[in-house]
């Protein structure tokens, strides 16, 4: 048997959640995620698990609140995430993601949040994600809710000059190749080992892409794409790194969203 979380919000009873919200005005945060290929040894939820675990710590250490995740996300495109056509990517059109975004926005405001933090795990969601916090602003104005404050955030972007030189002893490829490379491959090593395969390593990386796309996609038509879904090498990648990272991205986006929001 398990206990009971906290911080997140569906496990709450909704008396208890109508009256922190009127008397605390809590943070809320909404994790932002993909089900998507990660290559031959990572599981397919790395962009929901890793930014909803750093949400529920981040919400530990300043009294907010985690909404369910947007589990699904924009569709994985071939230079960033392997590209739609693998087998298991499974992936929203636009006009349903921005949509999404919208609505769960709306609603938290309708419960009265007034500050909401979406955690990004998936870098084709960006615009995306932009578009549907625009739009509900731009809603909720329009019904003279003009107090709303919301932070878009890529939880990898935390990663300091000084983290990055330890993790990548090699130099840092960049973040679209790093889709199910080091720091995936780390994070998980260290929140879920149980879901990693290091025995199956990618062996065809590091991709390399010419600077353009190409569609429609498929495996045929995208040149320089690994037929295993990895885009670089997470031969390196150990447990301690992954609790590097995490402890990295948990802090700084809590002194991050103390001070934008003013709670300190
Ligand atoms: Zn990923
Ligand atoms: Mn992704």
């Amino acid at each position: 048997m398990s206990v009971k979380d906290p911080v997140k919000i569906e496990q709450m009873k909704w008396k208890e959640y109508d009256a922190r919200m009127r008397e605390l005005q809590p943070v809320i945060f909404l994790p932002v995620g993909a089900l998507e290929q990660h290559g031959p040894h990572l599981p397919m939820n790395c962009d929901e698990v890793i930014p909803r675990e750093i949400s529920e710590d981040v919400a530990r250490n300043i009294n907010g609140l985690v909404a369910p995740s947007l589990f699904y996300g924009y569709k994985s495109q071939p230079r960033v995430g392997g590209g739609n056509h693998f087998p298991g990517t499974t992936s929203l059109s636009a006009e349903a993601m921005i949509a999404s975004v919208r609505d769960v926005i709306t609603e938290f405001a309708r419960h009265g949040a007034r500050r909401i933090v979406l955690m990004d795990g998936h870098s084709e969601n960006t615009m995306f994600i932009i578009e549907g916090i625009d739009l509900a602003l731009k809603e909720l104005f329009r019904d003279r809710i003009t107090d709303m404050k919301i932070l878009r955030i890529g939880y990898y972007e935390f990663t300091s000059a000084e983290t990055e030189k330890i993790v990548w002893p090699d130099g840092f490829p960049s973040w679209p190749l790093e889709h199910a490379g080091m720091m995936e491959t780390s994070i998980m090593l260290y929140r879920h080992p149980e879901l990693v395969d290091m025995s199956s390593l990618a062996t065809d990386v590091p991709a390399e892409f010419p600077p353009y796309d190409v569609y429609p996609m498929s495996f045929e038509n995208i040149p320089g794409l690994p037929r295993s879904g990895a885009l670089s090498s997470a031969k390196l990648a150990t447990a301690e790194k992954g609790k590097l990272m995490y402890d990295e991205y948990v802090s700084g986006i809590s002194e991050a969203v103390t001070g934008e929001f003013g709670l300190a």
